[in-house]
C-alpha cells in the first residue's frame, strides 16, 4: 500500500526476492568505509554525459577544528556497530524517572521500559543552573520583542498545564493547537507535553474546510486557538475560521485573544503541575507532513527517542555551542519548528529566537539588523528564504557563524551566495517522519554544493531501483533507509509503521557519488520520463537556476503526443517585456540541454510572477500540473496564502 502510494510498482511475485538481495547487501555494510555504501554490481554505462566535476569546498577554520563532532567517520561507524552504546551514552545526560531496559528493540522501539518527560528535561532539569537565563526570545507581529527565562517558561507552562488539566485534558488525550508562532504556542506545546497529552499543531492560515477535516480526523479533546495572527504587519482574523471549522462539533475551544494578554492571565490561574513521567514511547505529538505531493499524512513522535535524537543533532550536526543563540525561520507548527525552534534548544539549555511574522518583514534589511542585534549564531532556514534574500539585493553584515538550509534542494548558486554574504552554508535533508536530519555534511568534511551530504550517525541510506535492489554510485533511484534512528517516528497516525520489510521508502529520488555523498533529485512520484531517460524535477530546476536570468523554476511533466513532455515555469530575475519572452524561452531550453544533454528537451517555458508554494516553502508542482491539464488540483490546503500566481 505504502509503495503504491509512493508510485512504486513492484510485482508482488518478486517482492520478497528483491528484499533478500537488499538484506544481503546490508550485511556487507559493516565492513565498508563509514559513509560508503555496500559493494554493488558494476556500474552500467551512464546514459547521459557525466556532469561537470562538481565544486568542493573546505569548511573554513575554525569551524572545522572546533566542530562539536570532531571525528565524523568514527562516530558514524560506532553508531552502526553499537547503536545501544552510541545513543545510550547521549541519553544518559537526561533525567529518566525510570531507566530503560534496552536502548532499542524491534518491538519496544527506543528506550523501552524507560520513563521520562521531555518537558521535565527541557525546563525543570535546568532550573538550578539556568533559572534566570534567557530561553526564548519572541518577536510578535506587532514588533514587540520579549525575552523569557527558563524560570518563567517553567512556571508559565506548569500553570498552563494545571489550567488544561482543569479543562479535562488527561495523559494521552489529543489536543489540537491552532496558534501563530510565539510565546503562547511554545507554552501550550510545553504544557501539553508536561501533562503527557499529545499536541497536534495545525498551521494558522489553514482554511476552515481543511481545519475541520483535520479536527474530524483527530477527534481532539480540546482545541487551543488564536482569534487572530499577524502577516506582513497586518492582523488576520481567525475567529470566523475556527467557528466555522468547529460548528456542530462537540469540541471545547480555549481562546488565545491576540489583542489582550488574557491567555497568559488565564494560564497563571492554574495550579502548577509537575511533569508527568510517561513511558519513553508515549506519544508526544502528531504532525501532518507538508502535503507537497498529496494529502498530508499524520506522523507520530514520542517522548524518549525524539528527545535524545533532536538534542543530539542540534549539538553535533548544527554545531550549537553553549551560550549561542539559535534561530529558525520555520513556523512553530512545522516539524522544523517543533524540533529546532522549541524542543532541542531547550533540551540543550540554549537560547532560541522565534518570530511570528515573515523573517524579512518589514524588509530584508530588518532581517539582517535583527540577526545582528540579537546576536544570532546559527540559522536554520529554507532555500526559499535564502533565494528571497539573494533576490532582494544588498546583504548586510550579521554575526552568523553557520547557516543550514532544509526543505528543498539548495541550488549551488544560492548556497554560494549565502556563504559569501551570510556564513558557511550547509544543505541537508530530512522529513517530518524523521524528526531530525538524516543526510548532511558535517563540518569536518568537504562540502559539495548541490549535494545534501552523507548519512549522519545512525542513518543507513541506500539508492535502490523499483524492486529494492541497491544501485551503484552514480545511478539514480529511490532513496530508502534501512534502520531506524532515535528521532524517527515509528508510525503514522493511522497506525501504519514507517518500516515495512526492514525498509523505509522515503518517497524521494536520489543518486550517490563514489564518496558516499547523496544528491536529491526530486520526488519519486514527480519523476519525468523523457524518451529513455528519467529526470527528477530538482535536476531540471537546478540546471535552469544556473542561468543568470532565472530566479526560480519549477519543472512539471505532462502527457503529450509522444509520451511525457516537460513544461518549465520560470520566475525571471527581472520583469520581462513581452517581446523578450520568446527569445529568453528559447535560450533557456538550449541552456537546459547544454547542462543536461540533448534528452532534456523542454516543450515549453512559461514565465510567471511567482510559484505556488506550501506554507513550509515547497513548490507545489502538482498544482501547476493540474492547472496545465485542466484538472482538479486535489488537496491544496497547505498552499501559501500569498500565492496569487496564474499559469496563463
Ligand atoms: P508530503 O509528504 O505530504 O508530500 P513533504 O514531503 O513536503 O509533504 P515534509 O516532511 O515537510 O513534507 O518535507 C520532506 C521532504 O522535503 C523530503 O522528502 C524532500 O522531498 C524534501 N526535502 C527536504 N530537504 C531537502 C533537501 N535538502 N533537498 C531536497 N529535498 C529536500
Ligand atoms: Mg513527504
Amino acid at each position: 500500500e505504502l509503495l503504491g502510494a509512493l508510485g512504486v510498482v513492484i510485482p508482488s511475485r518478486r517482492f520478497p526476492f528483491a528484499f533478500t538481495r537488499l538484506a544481503r547487501a546490508l550485511s556487507e555494510v559493516a565492513r565498508v568505509a563509514p559513509h560508503l555504501p555496500a559493494p554493488t554490481p558494476p556500474p552500467k554505462p551512464p546514459s547521459l554525459p557525466a556532469p561537470a566535476p562538481s565544486l568542493v569546498l573546505e569548511p573554513p577554520e575554525p569551524l572545522r577544528t572546533q566542530a562539536n563532532l570532531p571525528d565524523y567517520p568514527r562516530a558514524y561507524r560506532e553508531s552502526l556497530r553499537d547503536p545501544e552504546g552510541f545513543w545510550g551514552a547521549w541519553a544518559e545526560g537526561f533525567v529518566w524517572t525510570e531507566k530503560w531496559r534496552e536502548v532499542f528493540s524491534q518491538e519496544g522501539g527506543w528506550f523501552a521500559g524507560g520513563r521520562t518527560n521531555i518537558a521535565l528535561n527541557a525546563l525543570d532539569r535546568h532550573l538550578p543552573e539556568r533559572r534566570n537565563q534567557v530561553a526564548l526570545i519572541t518577536l510578535d507581529g506587532e514588533g514587540r520583542l520579549e525575552k523569557w527565562t527558563y524560570g518563567e517558561l517553567q512556571e508559565l507552562s506548569a500553570r498552563l498545564a494545571g489550567r488544561l488539566r482543569a479543562l479535562g485534558v488527561r495523559t494521552g488525550d489529543k489536543v489540537a493547537v491552532y496558534l501563530p508562532t510565539g510565546l503562547e504556542a511554545a507554552l501550550t506545546l510545553l504544557a501539553l507535553a508536561r501533562l503527557g497529552a499529545v499536541h497536534v499543531a495545525l498551521p494558522v492560515g489553514l482554511g476552515a474546510v481543511p481545519l475541520r477535516e483535520r479536527l474530524l480526523d483527530l477527534k481532539p479533546r480540546l482545541l487551543v486557538a488564536a482569534d487572530a495572527y499577524f502577516r506582513r504587519g497586518q492582523p488576520v482574523p481567525l475567529r470566523p475560521v475556527v467557528e466555522e471549522a468547529t460548528r456542530g462539533l462537540d469540541l471545547p475551544v480555549l481562546w488565545h485573544r491576540r489583542s489582550s494578554s488574557e491567555f497568559l492571565e488565564e494560564a497563571l490561574e492554574g495550579p502548577p503541575l509537575d511533569p508527568e513521567p510517561v513511558p519513553a514511547n508515549h506519544p508526544l505529538f502528531a504532525l501532518y507532513t507538508s502535503g507537497s505531493t498529496g494529502k498530508p499524512k499524520g506522523v507520530v513522535h514520542v517522548h524518549g527517542g525524539y528527545m535524545v535524537g533532536v538534542s543530539w543533532h542540534l549539538r553535533h550536526f548544527y554545531d550549537l555551542k553553549p551560550g549561542e543563540v539559535f534561530h529558525t525561520t520555520a513556523d512553530l507548527s512545522w516539524i522544523v519548528g517543533h524540533s529546532f525552534g522549541l524542543y532541542a534548544p531547550l533540551l540543550l539549555g540554549g537560547t532560541v529566537f522565534l518570530s511570528e511574522d515573515r523573517p524579512d518583514h518589514p524588509s530584508p534589511a530588518a532581517f539582517y539588523q535583527r540577526m545582528r542585534a540579537l546576536g544570532v549564531d546559527v540559522l536554520l532556514t529554507s532555500p526559499t528564504f535564502l533565494r528571497a534574500l539573494r533576490q532582494s539585493g544588498e546583504a548586510r553584515p550579521t554575526r552568523l557563524r553557520l547557516v543550514y538550509s532544509v526543505g528543498e534542494h539548495l541550488a549551488p548558486e544560492v548556497l554560494l551566495w549565502s556563504r559569501a554574504h551570510l556564513a558557511h552554508t550547509v544543505d541537508h535533508w530530512w522529513q517530518t517522519e524523521l524528526g531530525a536530519p538524516a543526510l548532511g555534511t558535517p563540518l569536518t568534511l568537504p562540502l559539495k554544493p548541490g549535494y545534501a551530504g552523507v548519512p549522519l550517525p545512525g542513518v543507513e541510506a541506500r539508492v535502490v531501483d523499483g524492486l529494492g535492489q541497491v544501485l551503484p554510485p552514480g545511478e539514480k533511484g529511490h532513496l530508502v533507509l534501512l534502520r531506524p534512528f532515535p528521532s524517527m517516528a515509528q508510525s503514522f497516525l493511522d497506525g501504519r509503521p514507517l518500516f515495512q520489510g526492514g525498509v523505509y521508502w522515503t518517497g524521494d529520488l536520489a543518486e550517490m557519488d563514489e564518496e558516499g555523498y547523496f544528491r536529491l533529485l526530486g520526488r519519486s512520484d514527480e519523476e519525468i520520463k523523457l524518451g529513455e531517460h528519467r529526470f527528477g524535477t530538482a535536476e531540471l530546476e537546478s540546471a535552469l537556476l544556473t542561468h543568470p536570468q532565472v530566479a526560480e523554476a519549477a519543472a512539471v511533466g505532462v502527457p503529450g503526443e509522444e509520451g511525457e513532455e516537460v513544461v518549465l515555469f520560470v520566475v525571471p530575475r527581472r520583469e520581462l517585456p513581452e517581446e523578450v519572452k520568446p527569445l529568453l524561452a528559447e535560450k533557456l531550453r538550449l541552456h537546459l540541454m547544454a547542462q543536461l544533454g540533448p534528452l532534456a528537451r523542454a516543450k515549453r517555458v512559461e514565465f510567471v510572477p511567482s510559484l505556488p508554494r506550501t506554507k513550509s516553502g515547497k513548490i507545489l508542482r502538482r498544482l501547476l500540473k493540474a492547472q496545465l491539464m485542466g484538472l482538479d488540483p486535489g488537496d491544496v490546503s497547505s498552499l501559501e496564502d500569498e500565492y496569487g500566481g496564474k499559469t496563463s
